[in-house]
């Protein structure tokens, strides 16, 4: 394994979970991040679920927050012996660019820069590094202990054995690494789910079809265990509608504007998905849990 120390750039959702994660599999872990409260929040708050989902015993918990050996502000003693940079910093160009030109000159050589961008593609990011052949995209999917996926794509530029690298580095922490051979808006999961996910609210708007008989379709179709609004509800309405509007900005299609309506709709009655008890569907029980949900 050519890694050891990892250092996880900005430990909001996503990052706490990459360093915990990576943490739990025996790397030595630091935390780069400007709120260190809330860090410590966050990593706390993951071990119920840890212990839940995977089943893990105090003593591996515990383990595992015994290898995140430094939380800290200072970029330059978050780096120091660094092999393996992973960057969870917000989805700003500004904010990335920033941290990218920092990093570059705090960094030692041997260091790898990987984002895990969900929406930019290496390229968008590659210029603000000073060794395009050490940087490449690693795409985590939210609550990664369970959906534990890598999507990794890197430039024109990246080192062939740099990318086997975090490919060997993904497995290392129980992902399954998902191999790009090129780069592409969204990766592969969200080059699928987005276009599906928007289908489905099309038809909802353009009242073809109510959502739970959309999503009998879909499930019984297809065998799939979710329909789109199932998963619209797990989503939430608010990252529906930064998707809807993003889209409306890119086609000026009115469906997108008749969407965004709804949407707006349900989150100011209050219905933002499963955390919120409703969205398409009521909570904590909702109508598809019913054994009768797929029949006639
Ligand atoms: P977040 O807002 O929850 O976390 C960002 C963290 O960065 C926070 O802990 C914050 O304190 C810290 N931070 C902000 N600015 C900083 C700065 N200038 N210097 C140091 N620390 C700073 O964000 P998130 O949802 O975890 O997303 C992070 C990245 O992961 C984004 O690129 C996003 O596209 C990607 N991503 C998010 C999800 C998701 O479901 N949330 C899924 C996959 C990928």
């Amino acid at each position: 394994m050519a890694f050891s120390n990892i250092t996880i750039a900005g430990a909001g959702v996503l990052g706490s979970q990459i360093a915990y994660q990576t943490a739990l599999s025996g790397f030595k872990v630091t935390i780069y991040d400007h709120n260190i409260e809330s860090v410590k929040e966050r990593l706390t708050a993951l071990e119920p679920s840890y212990k839940h989902d995977l089943k893990l015993s105090d003593k591996e918990l515990q383990a595992g927050m015994d290898n995140i050996v430094n939380v800290t502000t200072d970029l330059n003693d978050a780096v120091k012996d660094a092999d393996y940079v992973i960057e969870a910093l917000p989805e700003s160009l500004a904010i990335k660019e920033e941290f990218y030109k920092e990093l570059s000159a705090a960094a030692p050589k041997k260091t790898v820069f990987a984002s895990n961008s969900s929406t930019f593609v290496p390229s968008q990011l590659v210029d603000y590094v000073d060794r395009p052949a050490k940087y490449l995209h690693m795409h985590f999917a939210n609550m990664i202990w369970r959906h534990n996926v890598a999507e990794i794509m890197g430039t024109v530029q990246t080192d062939p054995t740099v990318y086997q690298e975090v490919v060997d580095f993904a497995k290392a922490i129980k992902m399954v690494p998902i191999e790009l051979h090129k780069e592409q808006h969204g990766y592969v999961l969200n080059a699928l789910l987005v276009p599906l996910l928007s289908s489905a609210l099309q038809l909802w708007v353009k009242n073809v079809a109510d959502p739970q008989t959309i999503d009998k379709d879909w499930m019984i179709s297809t065998e799939s265990p979710l329909g789109p609004f199932m998963i619209l509800d797990q989503v939430g309405v608010r990252t529906s509608l930064q998707m809807v509007e993003n889209f409306y900005a890119m086609t000026h299609n009115e469906v997108y504007k008749e969407i965004d309506a709804k949407l707006k709709e349900m989150a100011a009655a209050g219905h933002f998905g499963q955390e919120s008890g409703q969205g398409f569907y009521h909570y904590p029980h909702p109508e598809f849990a019913d054994p009768n949900f797929l029949e006639a």
